[in-house]
Parts: structure tokens; sequence; C-alpha cells
């Protein structure tokens, strides 16, 4: 049984695998490997990935993307009738993402590796499993997004020292200092503009095409709004190989266009550039680093092939960056090379796991300054690397005291009653005068979240040990098997013909952006396209999807 490593992005998600000595990426059923993280309902059949982008345009009210943003909070997520929380739209994701490396692999998958950006709160990362729960997959070990990146990258520049990785997605830039030694791959410091990344800049394409044409983008309707984004976005891909490219479209019968090159981009992105420094400054601050004490650069994220990142950065940095070999694929990379380092691969023995602990666990003691409300005294602070452990000592409070309960909690502030309880642990002690015993406390936790207690009094007469297992999850077991079978009612429609199914949807969002007679030829094709499926005349069939093929490639070219 496989284990598989996952980025679950904001935009894509994409899985790997460890095997034979390298990283595999596994493509879905379209044969790519970016499967956007969009996830549409048709009823009660359920669209994720390539096809259900399509439906953002032509079926907006029951489909849903960048829910990652929502991840941790319980804000519902209204598709049509139904609602769901955010961790259940990310369970659809990687349920499509465990079919497609089942397919891939002929093998069952039932644990991932999930990465989950540096910043992630518990409340975030306890979402994150609870996703892969419902998806059916255990997921024991979740990943630091730059952590991964790094050993991906790592694995092939032999770098070691203090890195700055830059990632720049579809609608986040995280920017995070790791320090890199020994086999151990550290955070030290993280910042990020979760209102920052590619969708921006394909905003202020669509803005200087209409502005050049003396136009308000933001007085266009939301279909004609929707169409020129994508455009815009096509254009700024094209510009990662081209010098200029001609942006044009037909709106009211009007053709609008202009040209559009990196020059061009840098003037109308200013303001975007500029935030993007921010980040990259308040990182290094944080850190303690100057930008020349960095022993790389490592650009990572969809965003950072525009020729004008790394052009950025050179010139704001005083240094080149290094562009990772497939920068929106490689924190995939390094999720499934932790996965294969969970799974013991022999070539990956000696790169150690580690992490840090995201939080502090302690223990209740008593207040001695008359307040009822009892303290909170930290074992393992946050920021440890993992695994950790630490001792403490504490001793008795009344004299001839029989045992001390120990509480345990995880969190950050002064009273216990503002962390969260994860459990107790009962010692039975020798009686004598208060403040005369000598308990020492163990707390030991490890990378997948076991916290092991240990206690003893004295010369180790009284010794108590227990195995916390802190998940973290926040719905109970019985929640989570309801959720189960609720998403397990939904159809995935991305069966067999998904190629198909692909051209349908798009064809039907080309028809709802446009008019006239290029709708007009759209929808005959369309509807005698879809006869020909449901007849089953497969020359008809065949001849019919090549015309409609040729007539979008022509069309959105
Ligand atoms: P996320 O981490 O948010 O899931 P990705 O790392 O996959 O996202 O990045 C997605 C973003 O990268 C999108 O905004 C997309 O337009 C952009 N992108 C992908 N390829 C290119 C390219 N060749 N040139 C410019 N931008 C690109
Ligand atoms: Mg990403």
């Amino acid at each position: 049984m496989a284990v598989i490593g996952i980025d679950l992005g904001t935009t894509n998600s994409l899985a790997a695998v460890y095997r034979n000595g390298k990283i595999e990426q596994i493509p879905n059923g379209l044969g790519e490997y970016l499967t956007p993280s969009v996830v549409s309902f048709d009823n009660e059949n359920v669209i994720v990935g390539a096809i259900a982008k399509e439906c953002l345009v032509t079926n907006p009210g029951e489909t849903a993307a960048a829910f990652k943003r929502k991840m941790g909070t319980d804000q519902k997520i209204t598709l049509g009738e139904k609602s769901f929380l955010p961790q259940e739209l990310s369970a659809l994701v990687l349920k499509q993402l465990k079919e497609d490396a089942e397919k891939y692999l002929g093998e069952p998958v039932e644990e991932a590796v999930i990465s989950v950006p540096a910043y992630f709160n518990d409340n975030q990362r306890a979402a994150t499993k609870e996703a892969g729960l419902l998806a059916g997959l255990k997921v024991e070990r979740l990943v630091n997004e730059p952590s991964a990146a790094a050993l991906a990258g790592r694995m092939k520049l032999e770098e070691e020292g203090v890195c700055l990785v830059f990632d720049f997605g579809g609608g986040t830039l995280d920017v995070s200092v790791v320090d890199i030694f020994e086999n151990i791959i550290e955070i030290v410091a993280v910042s990020g503009d979760n209102q920052l990344g590619g969708n921006d800049f394909d905003r202020k394409i669509a803005e200087y095409l209409c502005a050049s044409h003396n136009m308000d983008f933001d007085g266009l309707e939301p279909g004609v709004q929707a169409a020129l984004l994508r455009l815009a976005e096509k254009s700024k891909k094209e510009l990662t190989h081209q010098e200029t490219v001609l942006i044009h479209y037909e709106l009211d019968g009007e053709d609008i266009g202009v040209f559009l090159n990196n020059e061009v981009l840098v003037k109308c992105c200013e303001d975007l550039f500029a935030r993007a420094g921010r980040t990259v400054e308040r990182a290094l601050r944080d850190s303690g680093y100057h930008a020349e004490d960095l022993a790389d650069i490592i650009l990572v994220g969809g965003s950072s092939k525009m020729p004008v990142v790394p052009y950025f950065l050179t010139s704001f940095m005083g240094r080149k960056p290094t562009l990772a070999g497939s920068p929106d694929e490689i924190v995939a990379h390094g999720a499934g090379i932790y996965a294969g380092i969970k799974e013991r691969k022999e070539d990956l023995k000696d790169i150690l796991l580690t992490d840090i602990c995201p939080f502090t666990l302690g223990v209740e003691v008593n207040n001695r300054s008359g307040d009822r409300r009892s303290i909170f005294s930290p074992v393992i602070e946050r920021n440890s690397v993992l695994p950790s452990a630490n001792t403490q000592r504490y001793t008795n409070v009344y004299d001839g005291q029989s045992k001390v309960v120990l509480r345990v909690y995880q969190g950050e502030e002064y009273y216990c009653e503002d962390n969260l309880f994860l459990g107790e642990l009962e010692l039975p002690i020798q009686p004598m005068p208060a403040g005369h015993a000598c308990i020492r406390v163990t707390f030991s936790y490890d990378i997948n979240g076991i916290l092991v207690v240990d206690a003893c009094e004295g010369e180790e007469k009284n010794t108590a040990q227990k195995v916390f297992i802190s998940q973290n999850l926040r719905l109970s077991k019985q929640e989570i098997d309801a959720k189960i079978k609720e998403l397990e009612t939904y159809k995935n429609r991305n069966g067999r013909n998904v190629h198909s199914d692909l051209l349908l949807a798009r064809g039907k969002r080309v028809f709802a952006e446009t008019t006239g007679l290029n709708r007009q030829h759209i929808g005959e094709l369309l509807r005698q396209y879809e006869r020909a499926f449901a007849d089953g005349d497969r020359e008809n069939g065949v001849r019919l999807q090549k015309m409609l093929e040729d007539f979008l490639e022509q069309f959105e070219k």
C-alpha cells in the first residue's frame, strides 16, 4: 500500500509518490499533473478539477474555488441547496487525487502526507487532517510547504545553509526563511500576503486592456469580467516564453486589443511588486538574516514562472534567485519525498523528518495568588524542533498529599482555562510536608503528534506514564463517519469520459461568454455532439468532437 504526498493548493493540487529511488508525479484522468482545486455540483454529481473550473463561469452558484483560504473556520460554503465546510470541499479534491493515484499505481492508497502553509495554525491544520479523513486517507503527517519545497529543491541542489523560499501561487504569496543543516530543515521565519497572487496579475492585465479602450473593468458584467480574466491569464502565461503578446477581445461587436510585454506588465503591477517586497522584508527581518547571508533564494509556485518575478527579486534583493525546476510542482515533490521517508524507503533513511511544534504543551499548576483559575506551566515550547522532549520539576501543594493529578494542556495562554485540555495523568506520591516532594514530569512529543507524558516522584519509587494522541480534530468520530457517508452519496462524474466532459464544459462556457453568430455556431455544435453521444453514434461523435475542438481552439487562440 503506497503512501502519497499531496500539495493541496489554493489554486491547484498535485500528488506525487516516491518509487524506485525517485519522485513521480501522478497524472489525473486528463493526463495532466495539476488538478485545479475547484469543486462543482450538478445535482447529486460532483465534478472536480479542470471541468469544475469551466463551471465557475457556467454554473457559479454551485461551484467553489479557493476554499483553502477558509480552512479552519466554521464558515459554510453554499452551493445551490447544499452547504459545506471548507474541509469537506477539500476532501472532495483529495478523493479525486486518491482515486487518480490508485488508478496510476494499481494499488490502494490509504495514507497521505499533505503539505500546508507554514503559517497554518492548529485549527487550519486540524481541518486539513479532517479533509484527509473524510477522503478516506490516513493523514498522520502534515508538512510545511516551504520545508517540502526546500527538501525537494535540496535533493537536486545539494544546498546547505539558510534559504529564503518565495512561494508565489494563484492567490497567495508565502515567504519563508528555512535553515537546512545536516538533513534537518527548520523554519526560521514566515511571512505572507494571503491576498496577493497570480489572480491579481490577471486582473491588472484585464484592467489595462479595458483602460486602453476607455472602459472600466469594474463596470462590466461578471460574465465578461470572467472571460477577460481568463484571457488575461492566458496572455500572462504566454509572456513566459514570448516577448510580446497581443490580447484582443470582441466586446459588444467591437474588437478591443492591446499589446502586452514584460515591461508593461511591470508598470501595471508596480503596487503588487511593492507588496511582494514588503513581504520578503518582513520575513528577513523576523529571521534576523540579511539577503547576503542566504545560501539561496528558491522561487516556487506557478506565478514565479513569470520572468518579471526573478527580475524583480534580483533588483530588490541585490542577488539572483534560483527558479525551482518545476515551480508549481516542487511542493508536491517534497510532500512525496516525506511520504517516502515515512515509508522508511532505504535511500531516504538519513534524511530526518523534522518539523516544529506549532503550539506549546504543558501542565496545570496551582495558583497561589488566591485566584481560583489555575495557571499553565509550559513543558515543550512552541517552535521546538520535533521530535522534542523536556523535563520540568514540580512539588506537592499540601502536607501529606498522596497523589498528584497532572492535567495536560496545549496552547499559549496564561490561564489553563484558555488553553485546550488534552487529558490527565495520576501519580501516587509519598505523603510528606508541602513543598518537599520532587516530581519530575517529562513530555516527549514526536513528529506524528503523539505526546508521551512520564511522571515520577523521588527516586522513581512512584511512576506513571500516559500517551496522548493530539490529532487536534474538531469533529468527533461520529461526526466524521456521518460526513464520510454524506460525501459518498455524491457520485463523482470525473469518470470515463473526462476528455469529452471537459470539451462540453468548455463549449458551454464559451457559449455563455459569447454572443451572435459564434454563439449560434457553438450552440449547434454542442447540441449535435451531445446527441451523437446520447445515441451512441461513435463515428459522428468523433467527427463532431474534432469540429468542436477545432472551433474552440480557433476561437480562444
Ligand atoms: P497555488 O499554490 O495557489 O495552488 P500554483 O502554484 O499552482 O497555485 O500557481 C497558480 C498560479 O500560477 C496561477 O495564478 C497561474 O496563472 C500562475 N501560472 C501558472 N503557470 C504560469 C506561467 N507559465 N506564467 C505565469 N503564471 C503562471
Ligand atoms: Mg502552492
